[in-house]
């Protein structure tokens, strides 16, 4: 089980911006769970705490039942991907998917298996041994997932991973993102600020404003015109 829950959590960073303001959330075990909302809402600070590559100022934090506030990134067994995806030019697909089992110390001849195996699964056997650069913007993405899912995450925390490609791989994406959801059922929490997006992929919407939660539901529910 790998339910998240977040109780009273606020943020307020050094400058005295409250990004987070008392933010009370459950995401259910499985569930995809999209964060929605205007710019400088909070979204991003909401994930990066969950991640734990931000401290909390106040509330907490549980994933599978066990409260993780005080626990680093390395420690919450959950798997972030970033808007640029964040892939080590020099390396390799095969050593940039490993890299964070290198990190786990998990020896040489598992992680090439492991690293092997995961990027047959989201179709990049042929470039195992290409650079990021030697890839276009869906294969690098999908470089970065095979990444996050090599050491099976309790959880995958997504923020825009779809935003810099263009039309037509975000949609191709799209439909890939949500099968690969279905197929782990791992529970998913996504940022974006694109409606169409969060409407194809999610469970679960949360609409923040000013670091607060301003709507939740379904999508159908939350897109109902009043
Ligand atoms: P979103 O992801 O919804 O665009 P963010 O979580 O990035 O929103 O930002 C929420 C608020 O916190 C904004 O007002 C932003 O300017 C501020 N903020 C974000 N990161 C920092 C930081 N490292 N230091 C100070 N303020 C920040
Ligand atoms: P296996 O059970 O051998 O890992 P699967 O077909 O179940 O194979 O999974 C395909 C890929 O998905 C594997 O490479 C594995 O890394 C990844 N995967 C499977 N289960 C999880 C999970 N719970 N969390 C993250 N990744 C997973």
């Amino acid at each position: 089980m790998a339910d998240i829950t977040l109780a009273a959590l606020s943020k307020v960073y050094p400058g005295g911006t409250r990004a987070l303001d008392a933010v009370d959330l459950t995401v259910a075990d499985g569930e995809f769970f999209a964060l929605l909302g205007p710019s400088g809402c909070g979204k991003t600070t909401l994930l990066r705490t969950l991640a734990g590559l931000e401290t909390a100022t106040a509330g907490r934090v549980t994933i599978g039942g066990t409260d993780v506030t005080d626990l680093p990134p390395g420690r919450r067994d959950v798997a972030m991907v970033f808007q640029d995806y964040a892939l080590f030019p020099h390396m390799t697909v095969t050593d940039n998917i490993a890299y964070p089992l290198r990190i786990r110390k998990v020896p040489a001849g598992r992680r090439r298996a492991k690293a092997t195996e995961t990027a047959g699964a989201l179709g990049l056997a042929d470039h195992l041994t290409r650079r990021p650069d030697q890839l276009s913007g869906g294969q690098q993405q999908r470089v970065a997932l095979a990444r996050a899912m090599a050491c099976h995450p309790r959880a995958f925390l997504f923020d825009e991973p779809l935003s810099n490609l263009d039309a037509r791989m975000r949609l191709e994406a799209r439909t890939f993102l949500k099968r690969l959801q279905r197929e782990l059922g791992v529970t998913t929490v996504f940022v974006t600020h694109d409606q169409a997006e969060a409407l194809a992929l999610a469970d679960r919407i949360a609409v923040m404003e000013h670091g607060r939660i301003r709507q939740l539901g379904p999508p159908t529910e939350v897109f109902r015109r009043p």
